[in-house]
């Protein structure tokens, strides 16, 4: 029987530094196609990150403009910056039947259930402690001290809402991380919105 089922979402939180992008990049082909959502940020690029792959890079002026716009499906701000999801590219990848993956704090994990709880799926991803985050944050120097105790203040605040998640991954190994991961992404798609269902029904009977 053909699948009816349209797009699935799937978000991903976690404090940074807890290894989301280094996950998704070794399961990727293991996930079947995906979209992975670029969010929009008025915190400065850092050094490698480049605009329109990382995250799209833009002023306070232009952000506020696209909030009053309604252009975005949530935003938030985190860490004195403002990051947002646009609407229209997660719309586009949904209704071609695509995961949809986003790396979002956890106000924005709350938003998304908010507007879209019957296709999303939620994972909070995490190093095995405090001390492992704050060692990961220090190795990959991308961030001077002050950034690295603001993230990690932020994520000692976050940890509490972990419960709010279907699945926790730890990221002791990024390789059972991964695995963990295919697993997650594999149920996200199994999930199945009411609309589909009522499709699937419409069809099983006939
Ligand atoms: P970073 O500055 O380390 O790239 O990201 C800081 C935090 O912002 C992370 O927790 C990340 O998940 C979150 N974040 C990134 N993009 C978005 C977004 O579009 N919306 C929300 N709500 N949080 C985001």
């Amino acid at each position: 029987m053909e699948k009816l089922q349209k797009g699935a979402i799937l978000v991903l939180s976690g404090p940074s530094g807890a290894g989301k992008s280094t996950i998704i990049h070794a399961a990727s082909k293991e996930i079947g196609e995906y979209y992975f959502s670029i969010s929009t940020t008025t915190r400065p690029a850092r050094v490698g990150e480049e605009d329109g792959v990382d995250y799209f890079f833009v002023t306070k002026e232009s952000f506020e403009e696209d909030i009053k716009a309604g252009n975005f499906l949530e935003y938030a701000q985190v860490h004195g910056n403002y990051y947002g999801t646009s609407l229209k590219p997660v719309r586009d990848a949904l209704d071609a039947g695509k995961l949809v993956i986003f790396d979002i704090d956890i106000q924005g994990h709350r938003l998304v259930r908010a507007k879209m709880n019957d296709i999303t799926t939620s994972a909070f991803i995490t190093p095995p402690t405090l001390s492992d985050l704050e060692e990961r944050l220090r190795a990959r120097c991308t961030d001077n001290e002050n950034v690295i105790s603001q993230r990690i203040t932020n994520a000692k605040k976050e940890i509490y809402a972990v419960g709010e998640y279907d699945f926790t991954i730890i990221n002791d190994t990024v390789d059972e991380a991964a695995k963990e991961f295919v697993i997650v992404a594999k149920a996200a798609r199994l999930k199945q919105s009411e609309v589909d269902e009522s499709q699937f029904i419409t069809q099983w009977l006939d």
